[in-house]
């Protein structure tokens, strides 16, 4: 039985797009045009993945993830028009799990769908992305996702966490990191990689509030978690 979306989206023809390139990729794709109308079709059950646009006649997209969030953890995908509204979707106090700004390739959307979906079920390895629990890593590509999203690193940052995936959960001592990531850099000094971390931790929080995968061991250096 093929996954279902519910696409919340007034406008006919971004509504269209979009429509076209979830039922092109077989998933089962439903379309309502009011936020009023997300709910009730919700409570039929079937659901497995909400696409709401922000900007909808009747109420806005933030209201309506507000409200189903009380009774449903069906992922939600947020589509924003404003950089306002993108603001508040960054803040991720809203309850949804991603989003993308319009206009946006109807590619990447599927991809994203099929990113969060996968999370429900069981991920199988395409191509050249490994998936290390909650991150995927290209390596040949050098890209690096978490929960589905791209992440936008520097080439220290990737290489950071990349040193890090190389064995989860097992402490990196700041020395070793140096050598490893930053080894034909100029600049040095054990605090590169403090800030390092500190800017890859908040590249995920942006992703995952709740997420924080590096550990800390005092006295000895980082440790990635891949699941959790
Ligand atoms: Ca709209």
């Amino acid at each position: 039985m093929p996954m279902t979306i519910l696409l919340a989206e007034d406008e006919g023809a971004i509504a269209e797009t979009v429509l076209y390139a979830l039922r092109a990729e077989g998933y089962a794709a439903e379309h309502v045009l009011l936020g009023g109308e997300v709910l009730p079709r919700l409570r039929r059950g079937g659901i497995d993945l909400v696409i709401l646009d922000v900007g909808l006649p009747d109420t806005s997209g933030f209201d309506v993830c507000r409200a189903l969030r009380i009774e449903s953890e069906v992922p939600v995908l947020f589509l924003t028009a404003r950089d306002a509204e993108l603001d508040r979707v960054l803040g991720l106090e809203l309850g949804g799990d991603d989003y993308m700004a319009k206009p946006f390739s109807p590619r990447e959307l599927v991809a994203r769908v099929r990113a969060r979906l996968r999370r429900q079920v069981v991920h199988d390895d395409t191509a050249g992305w490994r998936r290390l629990g909650r991150f995927e890593l290209d390596a040949t590509g050098h890209r690096l996702r978490f929960d589905g999203v791209l992440l936008d690193l520097t080439r220290y940052e990737f290489g950071l966490l990349e040193a890090l995936l190389a064995r989860p959960g097992a402490v990196l001592d700041r020395a070793r990191l140096m050598d490893r990531v930053w080894g034909d850099a100029l600049e040095s000094g054990e605090r590169t990689v403090d800030t390092h971390v500190k800017t890859v931790r908040a590249k995920l929080r942006a992703i995952a509030p709740d997420a924080d995968p590096i550990r800390t061991v005092r006295g000895l250096g980082y440790a990635v978690h891949v699941e959790g």
